[in-house]
């Protein structure tokens, strides 16, 4: 019995060890692919500004900081490490609490017409649907 609890404790402490690991491996050396904040600051990855106006990337940006305003990443590797997983809705409610944060800072429009050059995903179609009426 004491064994087996042991041997549970190591595997939830090698899981923790793993998900502080893909943190620090993604603000340092993972290649970034898409925008995104990594618990530190925003990443965007190079192309990104010739798809974009300046005034667009700073709506992006906002966004981006609404994620580390909010502690998105940390209460998302919290759960993970409680063996919860965020689920869409979550994840969803996450992307609203980010586009609300931008669009308190002013980039409401900038940040629609940035999300409708980058994604024609549904839920980025709606998100950006949502601030054209803000
Ligand atoms: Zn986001």
């Amino acid at each position: 019995m004491e064994t087996s609890l042991q041997v549970a404790g190591c595997a939830w402490a090698a899981w923790i060890g793993f998900n502080l690991l893909m943190v620090a491996l993604a603000a340092t050396v993972l290649p970034v692919h898409q925008v995104h904040f990594d618990g530190f600051r925003a990443r965007l990855p190079a192309p990104l500004p010739t798809q974009l106006a300046q005034a667009e990337i700073a709506a992006v940006v906002a966004h981006e900081h609404g994620h580390g305003h909010h502690l998105h990443i940390w209460t998302n590797l919290l759960l993970r490490c409680l063996l919860l997983t965020p689920g869409p809705q979550r994840r969803r409610r996450q992307e609203i609490e980010a586009d609300d944060y931008a669009v308190a800072g002013g980039h409401g429009a900038h940040l629609a017409s940035a999300l409708r050059k980058l994604s024609n995903h549904p839920d980025d179609v709606s998100g950006a649907e949502r601030l054209e009426c803000m």
